[in-house]
């Protein structure tokens, strides 16, 4: 059973008021608020283990150590990777990205090259692609989308050729929720032979992931959207490309030998782990998931998409509303619940979004305003921003209440 009230009790945080007024926290597409035991679980490791990793013979330095790798197992077992030689431990989705661009990119492209994305993507989807556009001739193609924010599938067939060296595509949208048929684009990019990487940011908090079901090439997530700490992230990679990849910064631990005429490297995932790790938020990385795996993901989905559902049909009552994704042709349920996430993007009459936002805020609300970090998807869209309001495993229905009339409110006052 899912006893909600006991889930908001793991959070400390949601207990607090702002303005005097009680926290309803409706940004958790930016970051997750975080459950008591990661908290007391890095807190413990500094007060009682905190040792430099895989660098001393002490006892301290050897659980630190343990800790460290354990939590590598446990990404491992959480996205079911076949190796923890595929899982490196980076900053977080944009760190995981940014290293398949310049590492994949050094070994694998060349000039005349091209990769494609989508309209929808995140900007660490694209800048890192852009970057590696200033170093050399590369094309880069993007897959539009329908109006009602899905991607379009028979045009990204189309953009294929003998050229095309990755396919780099989210897994779900952060500003429309979209649901991308991740499966399908990855077996359609492997009929053309190539590797496709998953940006599962958004879905790593919402949805189970298996690498070897899906057969992605690259996959990356963040510890803090996850109910885990900041500073930490993940990327999956198939051993036969992280092999085949030049490290993506030099320093500590990342070596075999080193000299000045000849230095090499070490085996993976260490390659691409240069300098002290983050084995705190390591430690707390793998609390948020065995927290997250002990509820379980069919338990959070279908709460989740009963809240999504009751905050449609409630947004959809509000005069003016307009709500952005799969869901805005069917606003009163979710025809296909599969096809969307627990992120709602509207804007209502001509309120500006971040005025909307603002005044949300004055009432307890927490919203995201603005682009989201996806000014091409604005661009496709026709406007500047949106309000956006995205769910987590311990949000109400009374909260969709609040929202609700707080905008309401709101728009009293315009
Ligand atoms: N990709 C998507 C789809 C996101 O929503 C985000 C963050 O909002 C990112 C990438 C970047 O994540 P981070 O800032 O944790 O690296």
């Amino acid at each position: 059973m899912f006893d909600i009230q006991k889930i908001r009790e793991d959070f400390p945080i949601l207990g607090r008021e702002v303005y005097g007024r009680p926290l309803v926290y409706l940004d958790n597409g930016a970051t997750t608020q975080k459950p008591r035991c990661v908290i007391d679980a890095m807190t413990d490791e500094y007060l009682n283990v905190n040792a430099n990793v895989h660098r001393g013979v002490h006892y301290l330095s050897q659980q630190a150590t343990e800790l460290h790798e354990q939590a590598r197992e446990t990404v491992r077992r959480f996205i079911n990777a076949r190796s923890t030689a595929e899982i490196v431990f980076t900053r977080g989705t944009t760190e995981s990205i940014n290293l398949v661009a310049s590492s994949f990119g050094q070994a694998f492209l060349h000039d005349g090259d091209e990769v494609i994305l989508t309209e929808m993507e995140h900007h660490s989807n694209i800048v890192p692609w852009q970057l590696l556009q200033a170093r050399m001739d590369l094309r880069i193609k993007v897959c539009p989308i329908s109006d009602d924010g899905r991607l379009d599938l028979s045009a990204l067939e189309q953009l294929f050729t003998p050229r095309t060296r990755l396919l780099a595509c989210t897994a779900v949208s952060n500003v429309l929720g979209t649901v991308n048929p991740a499966s399908d684009i990855i077996a359609m990019a492997h009929a053309h032979d190539v590797p496709v990487l998953i940006d599962a940011a958004q879905a790593a908090p919402h949805m189970p992931i298996d690498v070897q079901a899906l057969d992605c090439d690259f996959l990356a997530f963040s510890g803090h959207k996850v109910y885990g700490p900041t500073g930490i992230g993940v990327l999956y990679g198939k051993e036969k490309w992280l092999d085949r990849m030049p490290p993506y910064m030099g320093g500590g631990e990342m070596i075999g030998k080193v000299s000045f005429e000849r230095t090499t490297f070490n085996v993976l995932p260490y390659k691409f782990e240069a300098g002290t790790p983050d084995y705190i938020a390591t430690t707390g990385l793998a609390k948020a998931l065995d927290y997250v795996s002990s509820i379980g993901f069919d338990t959070i989905m279908e709460h989740e998409r009963t809240l999504t559902n009751y905050a449609l049909r409630r947004l959809a009552e509000i005069p003016g509303m307009r709500i952005f994704g799969p869901q805005a042709s069917s606003p009163q349920q979710l025809t296909d619940p599969d096809d969307h996430d627990a992120v709602i993007s509207f804007l209502v009459g001509d309120i500006h979004h971040l005025d909307l936002g603002t005044l949300l805020d004055r009432l307890g609300i927490a919203v995201r305003t603005g682009h989201h970090c996806a000014e091409p998807l604005m661009h496709r869209l026709g406007i500047e921003g949106t309000v956006r309001a995205s769910f987590a495993l311990y949000n109400t229905c009374e909260e969709v209440d609040a929202l609700v009339a707080a905008i309401l409110r709101v728009m009293k006052m315009f």
